[in-house]
């Protein structure tokens, strides 16, 4: 079998992590085609940012693809992803999480989430400032959910090329990540996951603990917006 561009890409990007941090293919905004040629070489991960392009793709793709939702998560689209995502990366409220809830349980399914943490200076909005977190933690909410798993943190690091500076903020999250886990007085299972690390700056990220990477660019090339 002659490997395709994508193929290659993959397969190197593969060697590099080391043991116990897995990849997320991000194939938002790329045909399913190139997910094929992700899926020929044994990557099964993808990652998505929109609910309607995720389940276009979805619909046509193998079944055993493992969907990751990473994109900014509107309430009134719930609905239409229940049970459809091994994965929802980006939570970034406790109203979003309520809905993730109500929803799930409605439709019968235990959602997967991570609660996306807002540590960098400028790029998103998005996401729990560090406190916001360990509050909501300390609170004990998360015990009146129903039909929810929260397995970790997903954070993004500031677009810089201060190495020192996106370094901070890799630590920032796995600091919070790692306060919550080792927090046994909460009583949490299955609290694993540390999702950082995007093309640019994924070794990083998994040298200050990441387990989780997103990948696009580094494998698919550019995005047309
Ligand atoms: C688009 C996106 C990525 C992938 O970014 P690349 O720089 O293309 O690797 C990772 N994480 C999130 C949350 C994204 O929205």
């Amino acid at each position: 079998m002659t490997m395709t561009a994508i193929g290659e890409r993959i397969t190197e990007l593969r060697k590099e992590l080391p043991e116990g941090v897995e990849l997320v293919a991000v194939s938002k905004f790329h045909p399913s085609e190139a997910i094929m040629e992700a899926y020929e070489v044994g990557q099964r991960r993808f990652g998505e940012s929109r609910v309607q392009e995720l389940l276009a793709k979805q619909q046509t793709l193998p079944a055993d693809i493992e969907w990751h939702f990473i994109g900014h998560l509107q309430t009134n689209k719930v609905r239409q992803i229940m049970g459809r995502t091994s994965l929802i990366e980006s939570v970034d409220t406790e109203k979003l999480l309520e809905y993730i809830d109500k929803e799930s349980e409605r439709a019968g399914v235990v959602t997967r989430v991570l609660m996306q943490l807002h540590v960098a200076r400028e790029e998103t909005k998005f996401g729990f400032y560090p406190e916001e977190l360990l509050e909501y933690f300390r609170s004990r909410k998360f015990e009146h959910l129903k039909a929810t798993h929260i397995c970790g943190v997903m954070g993004m690091a500031s677009n810089t090329d201060d190495e020192e500076r996106v370094r901070e903020d890799f630590r920032k999250i796995a600091e919070v990540y790692q306060t919550i886990r080792e927090d046994s007085s909460l009583g949490l299972t299955g609290f694993d996951t540390l999702s950082m690390g995007m093309s640019g700056d994924w070794p990083l990220a998994v040298s200050e603990g990441s387990n989780l990477i997103r990948v696009g660019t580094r494998i698919f090339g550019a995005r047309q917006y």
